[in-house]
């Protein structure tokens, strides 16, 4: 990967990451025992809005966007999910999200289904006030089916903390009083929690350094490749190298960069905050190889979904791969890296920690009390080390993979959730 020539995970992904989801879905259903029955309920959302977004430019011109809001499952609980702004944004792709935010709270055991909304547009070609106009006109469409009883929206790719304090105002107004529970990951002066920003990345690092604690390796003898380096990947790179961990390794959109001894990451964030992207810190080289293929022990993909393919597992050199990103691993990798002995830690365990400090956020908007910064992180990793525990042991017992522990436990929360409340009529 160079600079210049980025092959996008885009271009690089073979399959639909609904198809992903769903054979994911499908292999936990088989473990479990269930019947095809559960298995359609399962894969299909409870509600899907679609609605036409339009526009009125800085310039005079308009143009009109889609946008899409899918509600998995409420068996649990509000639907919780982010809204993801991104020029490749489509409807299987919004649904196979949703999904996994259904397993990510059932296994965090966090009092929610799933959900996920988008809106195809690339937001970097747009003036900040052209995203209020589209965030708000996508959420006053959208307004029927969320609220803080109902479907609780949070930021995802190309959204943050700005998108959310636009939504919850746009809520309110329609509402006629403030809800700060309508929405998760807002400004802290607007209700949103300490900790919420970094809990994304700081879950990820808790659950990677238990990762290593599993295969032997110390921070200090460890090196760790990032890609992305955004809300998440940023934020891992930081906490990986805090760890002592050598993160050799990052990238963005825009291109890749490596230093063999380990990237200062504060002055590379300086440098991303001054240029918008990783490409020319003058402490690191251009990476020509793939970053996925890099000679790292610990591999975090921090950036889209299907990166991870048939056609690339096989290089994969890292012996533990944490996934930042949402579905980076299509099942066909995921066969290849278990046969290769390489420990993937999925998805709906190693990013929860976004979604357990959203509860948090939206269970102190609730109460309308707030934790200190440090209360907040000594629950997130409190949280996320008892689930690695009850998963590693699950998978341990059962000798499975650590995706298939965490789907089959999450799959299972739901249907008991399910059963328990029947099916009406
Ligand atoms: P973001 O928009 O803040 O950052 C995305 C990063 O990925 C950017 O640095 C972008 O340049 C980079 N990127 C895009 N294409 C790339 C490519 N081809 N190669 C390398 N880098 C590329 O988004 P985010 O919030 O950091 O989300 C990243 C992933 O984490 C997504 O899969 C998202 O669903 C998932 N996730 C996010 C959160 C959260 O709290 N933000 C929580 C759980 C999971």
């Amino acid at each position: 990967m160079s600079a210049t020539t980025v092959t996008t995970p885009q271009e690089l992904a073979t399959a639909n990451p609904l198809d992903d989801a769903r054979a994911q879905l499908r292999a936990a259903v088989e473990l479990l025992g269930y019947d095809e029955g559960t298995y359609a309920m399962l894969a299909t959302p409870r509600r899907e809005v679609t609605v036409g977004i339009p526009l009125r430019r800085d310039d005079g011109s308009q143009e009109v966007f889609v946008g899409h809001r899918v509600q998995h499952n409420f068996s649990r609980g509000p639907a919780k999910g982010g809204v993801r702004f991104s020029e490749h944004v489509d409807l299987d792709e919004v649904r196979a999200l949703a999904m996994w935010m259904t397993w990510k709270c059932a296994l965090l055991d966090v009092p929610y289904g799933g959900a996920k909304g988008g809106v195809r547009i690339d937001p970097r070609r747009y003036s900040p006030s052209e995203l209020e106009r589209v965030t708000r006109r996508y959420t006053s469409e959208i307004l029927p089916v969320i609220g803080p009883d109902k479907d609780i929206p949070a930021p995802d790719i190309g959204t943050d903390e700005r998108t959310m304090a636009w939504m919850m105002d746009t809520y309110s107004v329609s509402c006629g009083y403030t809800v700060p529970g309508v929405v998760t990951g807002k400004p802290i002066a607007l209700g949103g929690s300490r900790g919420r920003a970094s809990s994304t990345s700081r879950g990820v690092v808790h659950i990677a350094l238990a990762a290593m604690e599993s295969r032997g390796l110390t921070p200090a003898r460890t090196s760790a490749a990032v890609q992305g380096f955004g809300k998440v990947g940023r934020g891992v790179a930081r906490f990986l190298a805090d760890a002592g961990v050598r993160v050799r390794a990052v990238s963005d959109v825009h291109g890749a960069i490596v230093a063999d001894e380990g990237i200062d990451i504060p002055a590379l964030e300086a440098h991303v905050d001054a240029t918008g992207s990783v490409v020319g810190f003058s402490g690191a080289e251009t990476l020509e190889e793939s970053l996925l293929e890099l000679d790292v022990d610990v591999l975090v993909p921090a950036a889209v979904e299907g990166v991870l393919t048939a056609e690339n597992a096989p290089r994969v050199k890292a012996r533990i791969v944490v996934e930042g990103a949402n579905g980076p691993t299509s099942p066909e990798a995921d066969m290849i890296l278990e046969a290769n002995d390489v420990l993937v830690v999925p998805d709906i365990l190693a990013n929860a920690g976004g979604v357990v400090v959203s509860y948090f956020e939206w269970a102190q908007a609730n109460q309308t009390y707030w934790w200190s910064e440090a209360e907040v992180e000594r629950r997130l990793a409190e949280r996320m080390l008892t689930t690695w525990e009850q998963v590693n042991s699950y998978a341990g017992t059962r000798r499975l993979s650590l995706r298939s522990a965490a789907m089959a436990m999450a799959v299972e929360r739901v249907v008991t959730a399910h059963g328990l409340r029947g099916l009406y009529p």
